[in-house]
């Protein structure tokens, strides 16, 4: 009776460990610790269903292409019909695919082609590339002359923004959550990411209620109507100032201590989920830019924590420069603005052989 009664309490015991723990994100210090049971729970992503859509074209009828509009809707290329949606490809799909290529710079065939369904399996943000149906990213602006529009930041409708008066923000974790320092120090270095080019400061309190950005991490439906959909898909999400809410994803596999990029894993990197986040906190919008913090997608396993020029001129229309670093030419930009100069010096070089030639020939 005893062993019986033992046996009943622990396997009690287990099973409120075991819902606790599912109950916190799950953080690993780096890609290699964790366990390799836990990754092949890890390897079905919300998305992997739109693999089979792969060569679909307008007017055909497959199944799953109601799936893929509730995505389109939800990222803001499809307008907000209250109606269910059918599986026809039909024109108003092929003009959603059409500003979806354009926003993330592949060939707008309007056709789901590979490399368009490989961009849409990736996981990203869930903050809409198109807000109320108005976007500066690619596909609101005009073609060039070349066919091809730059891209470059965006911001929210309306251009939110912290007020002049507040620079030094407060954030705050959910306590609920029972975040480790590791994890708090995750955030701690994304944000000064952003105060480094910026005169904003970023202070950790421990009253949530009243801090200016908080900070939770939630499963499925939490309240906001943006509900998460589990592994991989959307990672995060964050309102544009001053609602100040960054939430994440409990769902995700969440790496928290690895220098090293490695794209090979399920799991994401925590900083630079947040780095790109705080951006939205901040008030910027998706950009166009593939090295931008602010683009949507992130691969898993990869770490991309630096602000690129483009986030960095950004966020200095919204708040300026940080007076306590000059200019906004930090190592980063110089290194890249010397990569960039052979071309434009070849073209002077050119120009002079040109013109040498031209005295050589008149003489
Ligand atoms: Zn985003
Ligand atoms: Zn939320």
């Amino acid at each position: 009776m005893k062993i019986h009664q033992t046996i009943t309490i622990l396997l009690f015991l287990l099973s409120v460990f075991s819902s606790s723990v599912t109950a916190f994100p799950n953080f690993f210090p780096n890609v290699s610790s964790i366990p390799p049971s836990f990754l092949p729970n890890t390897t079905t992503g919300a998305w992997d269903s739109f693999n089979k859509l792969s060569g679909c074209r307008p007017g055909q009828n497959v199944a799953g292409i109601s799936k893929l509009k509730n995505y389109f809707r939800y990222f803001g290329y499809l307008g907000n019909n209250t109606g269910n949606f059918t599986d026809d490809f039909d024109d108003a799909l092929e003009n959603a695919v059409r500003n979806y290529q354009r926003n993330f710079n592949l060939n707008t065939t309007g056709e789901l082609d590979e490399s368009t369904v490989n961009q849409i399996l990736k996981p990203r943000c869930g903050v809409a590339d198109i807000v109320n149906g108005s976007t500066t990213m690619n596909s609101g602006k005009a073609s060039s002359m070349f066919g091809h529009t730059v891209g470059h930041y965006t911001f929210f409708p309306g251009t939110p923004r912290w007020p002049a008066r507040r620079r030094d923000l407060t954030y705050a974790f959910d306590p609920t959550n029972q975040l480790s320092d590791a994890v708090k120090r995750v955030f701690a270095n994304a944000f000064s990411r952003w105060s480094e080019w910026t005169p904003l400061t970023f202070t950790e309190v421990s009253n949530y209620n009243s801090a200016d950005i908080k900070i939770g991490f939630y499963s499925g439906d939490h309240g906001d109507g943006e509900e998460f959909d589990g592994v991989l898909g959307t990672l995060a999400h964050a309102f544009a100032p001053p609602a100040g809410l960054l939430h994440l994803d409990n769902a995700e596999t969440w790496i928290i201590n690895d220098v090293f990029a490695s794209g090979s894993s399920s799991a994401m990197d925590l900083e630079s989920v947040a780095v790109h986040e705080i951006g939205h906190v901040l008030g910027l919008g998706h950009s166009s830019v593939e090295e931008a913090i602010m683009f949507p997608t992130i691969a898993s396993g990869l770490r991309k924590v630096e602000l690129a020029r483009d986030d960095v001129e950004g966020i200095q229309v919204l708040y300026g420069s940080n007076p306590d670093n000059n200019g906004t030419t930090g190592p980063l930009f110089g290194e890249r603005e010397i990569n960039g100069a052979p071309r434009g010096s070849s073209v002077l070089v050119q120009m002079l052989f040109l013109v040498f030639g031209l005295i050589l020939f008149v003489f």
